[in-house]
Protein backbone atom coordinates (compact mmCIF):
# COMPACT_ATOMS: atom_id res chain seq x y z
CA UNK A 1 0.00 0.00 0.00
CA UNK A 2 1.35 3.42 -0.42
CA UNK A 3 2.77 5.11 2.42
CA UNK A 4 -0.35 7.70 3.76
CA UNK A 5 0.39 11.69 3.47
CA UNK A 6 -0.32 13.23 6.95
CA UNK A 7 -1.14 16.41 5.79
CA UNK A 8 -0.81 19.14 8.79
CA UNK A 9 -3.36 22.22 8.71
CA UNK A 10 -3.14 24.78 11.37
CA UNK A 11 -5.70 27.17 10.90
CA UNK A 12 -7.76 29.92 13.25
CA UNK A 13 -11.28 32.07 12.63
CA UNK A 14 -11.72 34.61 10.24
CA UNK A 15 -13.88 35.78 7.66
CA UNK A 16 -11.56 33.95 5.02
CA UNK A 17 -11.81 30.25 6.76
CA UNK A 18 -14.09 28.08 5.28
CA UNK A 19 -13.30 29.22 2.59
CA UNK A 20 -9.64 28.34 2.73
CA UNK A 21 -10.63 24.89 4.03
CA UNK A 22 -12.83 24.49 1.12
CA UNK A 23 -10.19 25.51 -1.18
CA UNK A 24 -7.60 22.89 0.22
CA UNK A 25 -9.89 20.03 0.62
CA UNK A 26 -10.79 19.95 -3.07
CA UNK A 27 -6.44 19.87 -3.45
CA UNK A 28 -6.55 16.78 -1.41
CA UNK A 29 -9.51 15.28 -1.81
CA UNK A 30 -7.50 14.20 -5.19
CA UNK A 31 -4.59 12.65 -3.44
CA UNK A 32 -4.83 8.98 -2.54
CA UNK A 33 -4.13 8.12 1.03
CA UNK A 34 -4.04 11.58 2.63
CA UNK A 35 -4.96 11.95 6.35
CA UNK A 36 -5.62 15.66 6.61
CA UNK A 37 -4.63 16.63 10.31
CA UNK A 38 -6.03 19.60 11.17
CA UNK A 39 -5.70 21.78 14.58
CA UNK A 40 -7.58 24.66 15.36
CA UNK A 41 -6.02 27.65 16.79
CA UNK A 42 -8.92 27.68 19.36
CA UNK A 43 -9.90 26.89 22.92
CA UNK A 44 -12.21 24.18 21.32
CA UNK A 45 -13.29 22.36 18.33
CA UNK A 46 -15.69 25.21 16.45
CA UNK A 47 -18.93 23.72 14.84
CA UNK A 48 -18.04 25.55 11.79
CA UNK A 49 -14.76 23.31 11.25
CA UNK A 50 -15.89 20.09 13.08
CA UNK A 51 -18.99 20.63 10.60
CA UNK A 52 -16.93 21.36 7.23
CA UNK A 53 -14.69 18.28 8.10
CA UNK A 54 -17.47 15.97 8.23
CA UNK A 55 -18.65 16.82 4.98
CA UNK A 56 -15.23 17.66 3.02
CA UNK A 57 -14.45 13.96 1.97
CA UNK A 58 -11.25 13.68 3.59
CA UNK A 59 -10.24 11.43 5.86
CA UNK A 60 -8.93 13.62 9.08
CA UNK A 61 -8.28 13.97 12.58
CA UNK A 62 -10.03 17.16 14.11
CA UNK A 63 -7.62 18.97 17.20
CA UNK A 64 -7.55 22.21 18.97
CA UNK A 65 -4.86 24.22 20.59
CA UNK A 66 -5.27 27.46 21.24
CA UNK A 67 -2.52 30.16 21.27
CA UNK A 68 -1.29 31.95 24.09
CA UNK A 69 -2.27 35.48 23.58
CA UNK A 70 1.37 36.70 24.52
CA UNK A 71 2.23 34.67 21.56
CA UNK A 72 0.02 36.48 19.22
CA UNK A 73 2.63 39.56 18.40
CA UNK A 74 2.97 40.35 14.99
CA UNK A 75 6.87 39.23 14.04
CA UNK A 76 6.45 36.38 16.56
CA UNK A 77 5.82 32.82 14.36
CA UNK A 78 2.77 31.49 13.84
CA UNK A 79 1.08 28.41 14.63
CA UNK A 80 4.13 26.44 16.53
CA UNK A 81 1.58 24.72 19.32
CA UNK A 82 -0.59 23.69 16.64
CA UNK A 83 1.78 21.78 14.83
CA UNK A 84 3.31 20.61 17.67
CA UNK A 85 -0.06 19.27 18.53
CA UNK A 86 -0.16 17.24 15.44
CA UNK A 87 3.06 15.28 16.19
CA UNK A 88 2.12 14.87 19.61
CA UNK A 89 -0.97 12.65 17.88
CA UNK A 90 0.95 11.32 15.26
CA UNK A 91 3.04 9.82 18.15
CA UNK A 92 0.29 8.72 20.44
CA UNK A 93 -1.63 7.00 17.26
CA UNK A 94 0.80 6.04 14.99
CA UNK A 95 3.58 3.16 15.30
CA UNK A 96 6.51 0.92 13.94
CA UNK A 97 4.97 -0.63 11.62
CA UNK A 98 2.65 2.33 10.38
CA UNK A 99 4.37 4.02 6.83
CA UNK A 100 3.78 7.43 6.17
CA UNK A 101 4.77 11.11 5.09
CA UNK A 102 4.49 14.04 7.29
CA UNK A 103 4.26 17.73 5.70
CA UNK A 104 3.09 21.50 6.99
CA UNK A 105 0.12 22.66 4.67
CA UNK A 106 -0.65 26.08 5.59
CA UNK A 107 -4.10 26.95 5.12
CA UNK A 108 -3.69 29.47 2.47
CA UNK A 109 -0.81 28.00 0.60
CA UNK A 110 -1.76 26.88 -2.90
CA UNK A 111 -0.50 23.00 -3.50
CA UNK A 112 0.03 21.07 -7.10
CA UNK A 113 -1.37 17.41 -7.03
CA UNK A 114 2.36 16.33 -8.32
CA UNK A 115 3.95 17.62 -4.98
CA UNK A 116 2.13 15.13 -3.22
CA UNK A 117 3.52 12.77 -5.83
CA UNK A 118 6.65 13.91 -5.03
CA UNK A 119 7.20 13.79 -1.64
CA UNK A 120 5.42 10.27 -1.52
CA UNK A 121 8.73 8.94 -1.55
CA UNK A 122 10.07 10.52 1.08
CA UNK A 123 12.40 7.92 3.19
CA UNK A 124 13.72 10.73 5.58
CA UNK A 125 13.52 14.62 4.97
CA UNK A 126 12.92 15.66 2.03
CA UNK A 127 12.96 18.95 0.06
CA UNK A 128 11.83 21.30 -2.58
CA UNK A 129 11.07 24.74 -3.94
CA UNK A 130 8.43 27.00 -2.88
CA UNK A 131 7.21 30.10 -4.68
CA UNK A 132 6.84 34.11 -3.28
CA UNK A 133 8.65 33.25 0.00
CA UNK A 134 12.01 35.46 0.98
CA UNK A 135 11.38 38.16 -0.85
CA UNK A 136 11.73 36.22 -4.44
CA UNK A 137 9.42 34.84 -6.93
CA UNK A 138 11.00 31.36 -5.67
CA UNK A 139 13.08 30.20 -2.89
CA UNK A 140 15.03 26.24 -3.39
CA UNK A 141 17.59 24.15 -2.34
CA UNK A 142 20.78 23.77 -4.74
CA UNK A 143 21.48 20.79 -6.06
CA UNK A 144 24.86 18.94 -7.06
CA UNK A 145 25.24 14.79 -7.79
CA UNK A 146 21.03 14.64 -5.98
CA UNK A 147 22.93 16.50 -3.00
CA UNK A 148 21.87 19.53 -1.63
CA UNK A 149 24.76 21.74 -1.45
CA UNK A 150 23.14 25.09 -0.77
CA UNK A 151 20.18 27.73 -0.56
CA UNK A 152 18.59 30.00 -3.70
CA UNK A 153 17.30 32.36 -1.03
CA UNK A 154 16.67 36.55 -0.59
CA UNK A 155 16.34 36.22 3.26
CA UNK A 156 18.95 34.96 5.32
CA UNK A 157 21.06 32.63 3.52
CA UNK A 158 23.23 31.94 6.79
CA UNK A 159 19.93 29.60 7.82
CA UNK A 160 20.88 25.80 8.08
CA UNK A 161 17.70 24.92 6.08
CA UNK A 162 16.99 27.99 4.28
CA UNK A 163 13.18 26.34 3.43
CA UNK A 164 9.87 27.67 4.06
CA UNK A 165 6.86 25.00 6.26
CA UNK A 166 5.83 24.08 2.66
CA UNK A 167 9.33 22.96 1.10
CA UNK A 168 9.42 19.96 2.91
CA UNK A 169 8.12 16.51 3.89
CA UNK A 170 9.44 14.03 6.41
CA UNK A 171 9.03 10.53 6.80
CA UNK A 172 6.39 9.16 9.88
CA UNK A 173 9.44 7.12 11.41
CA UNK A 174 11.61 9.77 11.45
CA UNK A 175 8.94 11.69 13.74
CA UNK A 176 8.40 8.60 15.79
CA UNK A 177 12.38 7.89 16.24
CA UNK A 178 12.97 12.22 17.19
CA UNK A 179 10.05 11.88 20.05
CA UNK A 180 11.40 15.42 21.18
CA UNK A 181 11.52 16.81 17.75
CA UNK A 182 9.38 19.90 18.03
CA UNK A 183 8.52 23.62 16.68
CA UNK A 184 10.51 25.69 19.72
CA UNK A 185 9.18 29.10 20.75
CA UNK A 186 12.08 30.02 23.37
CA UNK A 187 15.06 30.95 21.12
CA UNK A 188 13.20 30.69 17.59
CA UNK A 189 13.13 33.76 15.78
CA UNK A 190 10.56 34.18 13.08
CA UNK A 191 11.39 32.71 9.79
CA UNK A 192 13.51 30.33 12.08
CA UNK A 193 11.20 27.76 12.83
CA UNK A 194 12.00 25.45 9.50
CA UNK A 195 15.45 25.74 9.86
CA UNK A 196 15.49 24.80 14.30
CA UNK A 197 12.77 22.06 13.28
CA UNK A 198 14.84 20.15 10.75
CA UNK A 199 18.17 20.75 12.11
CA UNK A 200 16.79 18.19 15.37
CA UNK A 201 16.03 15.93 12.55
CA UNK A 202 18.49 15.85 9.59
CA UNK A 203 21.67 16.57 8.21
CA UNK A 204 21.82 19.26 5.16
CA UNK A 205 23.36 16.21 3.29
CA UNK A 206 20.86 13.87 4.51
CA UNK A 207 17.96 15.97 2.07
CA UNK A 208 16.32 14.03 -0.66
CA UNK A 209 15.71 16.63 -2.92
CA UNK A 210 12.24 16.36 -5.45
CA UNK A 211 10.62 17.76 -8.10
CA UNK A 212 13.40 17.18 -10.64
CA UNK A 213 16.16 17.90 -8.37
CA UNK A 214 14.62 21.39 -6.78
CA UNK A 215 13.96 22.75 -10.58
CA UNK A 216 9.92 22.75 -10.73
CA UNK A 217 7.91 25.08 -8.25
CA UNK A 218 4.86 22.50 -7.19
CA UNK A 219 3.95 24.65 -3.97
CA UNK A 220 3.03 28.17 -3.72
CA UNK A 221 3.48 30.50 -0.66
CA UNK A 222 0.02 32.42 -1.55
CA UNK A 223 -1.50 34.56 0.95
CA UNK A 224 -5.19 35.58 0.82
CA UNK A 225 -6.35 39.21 0.53
CA UNK A 226 -8.55 40.37 3.66
CA UNK A 227 -12.64 40.67 2.63
CA UNK A 228 -14.03 44.38 2.92
CA UNK A 229 -16.42 44.40 5.30
CA UNK A 230 -16.75 47.70 5.96
CA UNK A 231 -20.33 47.51 4.82
CA UNK A 232 -21.80 44.90 7.53
CA UNK A 233 -24.02 45.99 9.61
CA UNK A 234 -23.46 45.99 13.42
CA UNK A 235 -26.99 43.93 14.29
CA UNK A 236 -28.00 41.45 11.88
CA UNK A 237 -30.12 42.68 9.09
CA UNK A 238 -30.69 39.32 7.64
CA UNK A 239 -33.99 37.21 8.19
CA UNK A 240 -31.50 34.19 8.45
CA UNK A 241 -28.39 33.20 9.87
CA UNK A 242 -26.09 32.11 7.59
CA UNK A 243 -22.63 30.58 8.47
CA UNK A 244 -19.64 32.07 5.46
N1 LIG B 1 -2.43 30.46 11.99
C1 LIG B 1 -2.95 30.09 13.21
N2 LIG B 1 -3.12 31.04 14.19
C2 LIG B 1 -2.80 32.37 14.00
C3 LIG B 1 -2.25 32.73 12.75
C4 LIG B 1 -2.07 31.76 11.77
O1 LIG B 1 -3.26 28.91 13.41
O2 LIG B 1 -2.97 33.17 14.92
C5 LIG B 1 -2.26 29.45 10.93
C6 LIG B 1 -2.81 29.86 9.56
O3 LIG B 1 -4.16 29.45 9.42
C7 LIG B 1 -1.87 29.13 8.60
C8 LIG B 1 -0.55 29.09 9.38
O4 LIG B 1 -0.87 29.28 10.75
O5 LIG B 1 -2.29 27.81 8.33
C9 LIG B 1 0.43 30.19 8.94
O6 LIG B 1 -0.19 31.44 9.13
P1 LIG B 1 -0.20 32.57 8.00
O7 LIG B 1 -0.61 31.95 6.70
O8 LIG B 1 -0.99 33.72 8.49
O9 LIG B 1 1.34 32.95 7.97
P2 LIG B 1 2.20 33.50 6.76
O10 LIG B 1 1.94 32.63 5.59
O11 LIG B 1 1.70 34.89 6.53
O12 LIG B 1 3.59 33.42 7.26
MN1 LIG C 1 0.26 31.78 4.84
Amino acid sequence: ALPVIYAITPTYTRPVQKAELTRLSHAFRQVPRLHWIVVEDSTTNTELVARFLARCGVPYTHLHVFTPRRFKRTGMPRATEQRNAALTWLRQHRNRRDTGVVFFADDDNTYSLELFEEMRSTRGVSVWPVGFVGGRAYERPLVSGGKVVGWYTGWRPDRPFATDMAGFAVNLQVILANPRAQFKRRGSQPGMQESDFLKQITKVTELEPKAKNCTRVLVWHTRTEKPHLANEPKHRKDTVVIEV
